[in-house]
């Protein structure tokens, strides 16, 4: 009989690429995918330690995660629990102390080991640990990719540099990575032949991609967008220092490349970018949008922000709202700064207390909110092009995605999931826009 895999996913698209890729790497064991725990002979938590909450999170669910173990154990049943991601990475030997009953800790860099993994806790009876950063990238060993639906997310790029005095990120995932281009075109065409039409590349830092003497992530994006069948590409989550004149560029020369960038900026406040180790101003930030939107003048930008870093006055906070509205963002990610263990941030002096972050988290996200509502509003009469990708509530109905991500439903007769069509927007609904043929 298949036996049944459960996999949760915490953070990033990173984890999610990471997640697919481990059910991939399962299924020639057997493992097919269940949506319940309860079901489950294995049970992957693929973390993420990029915040304390998230951190947490994993803990929590260990705890429920045993009693179903138990449970599952009393009937004779088996139950392997992998935890995975970087809380694995950071704090593997943690989770056994706190949940001795895990029989796999695996770190973003091992999972093509589990295999072996899985057949090691079978016999070892005791758990196993695997957090190295092995020589040999896990890219090499995974089989092909298996598409789900029209769109999907292809890692080119691993770990950073970078080095903001926030992020665990650099300690995670590790130094930065670049595939090949050809493992990347090959993985692109096995998707797009399994009926992909929309590819996301992704990267921690995606546009530092350099996998290809002579080539920038334009460069791959340009051979991408030749394979047949792909209609639509985007790129995240990328760095403002890292976007190059001839990324830039291609914005103007590749239709296929949607008007839609995720380009974090954290803070609008020069103090604070600088503390934050960003190797960018605001200005620098400002000449960028403008460049961009040069190139591609109907672009929308989205970005992350933290509030309540080390030293962030009101003063400065206000820089950050002063920004947001000057840039116009269309839809962002804002959180409150968490000091992460063995960061540089983490020991600064001038933590910000929890009520004065949670106040600014509050105002910020208001702001972005409207901006949001505006950008919503302001697409209806617009004609755009959308992604058909799922089945809508009526039989007559499908829904799909704008080029900004907006969800957008449309009552189209003949129209079909894969399908690109113009459409105009006729209204704005509370979660998504209504669309009619253009
Ligand atoms: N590489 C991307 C960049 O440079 O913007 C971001 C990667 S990180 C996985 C995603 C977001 O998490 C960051 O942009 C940042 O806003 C947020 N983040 C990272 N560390 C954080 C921390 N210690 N506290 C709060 N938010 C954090
Ligand atoms: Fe973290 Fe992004 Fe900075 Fe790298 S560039 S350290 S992933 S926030």
């Amino acid at each position: 009989m298949a036996k049944r895999l459960f996999i949760k996913t915490f953070g990033c698209q990173m984890n999610v690429y990471d997640s697919a890729r481990m059910a991939d790497v399962l299924a020639p064991l057997g493992y097919g995918p269940t949506d319940r725990p309860d079901d489950a002979d294995m049970v992957i938590l693929n973390t993420c330690h990029i915040r304390e909450k998230a951190a947490e999170k994993v803990f929590s669910d260990l705890g429920r995660l045993r009693k179903i173990k138990e449970a599952r154990a009393a009937e004779g049943l088996p139950m392997v629990l992998a935890v995975a991601g970087c809380v694995a990475q950071a704090e593997g030997e943690e989770v056994l102390r706190r949940a001795p009953f895990v029989d796999i800790v695996l770190g973003p860099q091992t999972y093509h080991r589990l295999p072996e993994m899985v057949a090691q806790a079978a016999r070892a009876g005791g758990a196993v640990l695997d957090t190295e950063f092995p020589t040999e990238p896990k890219f090499d060993f995974l089989p092909e990719a298996r598409a789900e639906g029209t769109n999907a997310f292809l890692a080119i790029q691993e770990g950073c540099d970078r080095f903001c005095t926030f992020c665990v990120v650099p300690y995670t995932r590790g130094a930065e990575y670049s595939r090949p281009a050809a493992a990347v075109l090959a993985e692109a065409a096995a998707l797009a032949a399994q009926g992909v039409r929309e590819i996301t590349v992704i990267g921690q830092n995606v546009n530092a991609w350099h996998g290809e003497p002579g080539w920038d992530l334009g460069t791959l994006l340009t051979a991408l967008a030749k394979i047949d069948g792909i209609e639509r590409l985007r790129y995240t989550t990328s760095h403002p220092r890292d976007m190059s004149d001839s990324l830039i560029a291609v914005h103007r020369d590749l239709p296929e490349l949607m008007p839609f960038l995720h380009l974090p900026v954290q803070s609008g406040s020069n103090r604070i970018l600088t503390a934050m180790n960003r190797g960018h101003d605001r200005d620098q930030y400002r000449r960028l949008a403008d460049r961009l939107r040069e190139a591609r003048p109907d672009l929308a930008l989205s970005s992350d922000f933290i509030v309540g870093f080390p030293g962030e006055t009101d003063a400065d906070f206000a820089d950050t709202l002063a920004l947001v509205a000057e840039i116009g963002f269309v839809q962002t990610y804002s959180f409150k700064y968490s000091p992460r263990p063995g960061t540089p941030a983490a020991a600064m002096e001038g933590q910000v207390p929890e009520p004065v972050k949670e106040a600014r988290l509050a105002e910020l996200q208001a702001l972005l909110y409207r901006q949001t509502e505006a950008f919503n509003q302001a697409c209806v009469g617009r004609e755009m092009t959308v992604l058909l990708d799922r089945p809508g509530r009526y039989a007559d109905q499908l829904l799909g995605r704008s080029p900004y991500m907006q969800p957008v439903h449309v009552r189209a007769p003949g129209q079909r999931i894969g399908d690109v069509v113009r459409l105009r927007i006729a209204a704005v609904h509370p979660n998504s826009l209504e669309a009619v043929p253009a």
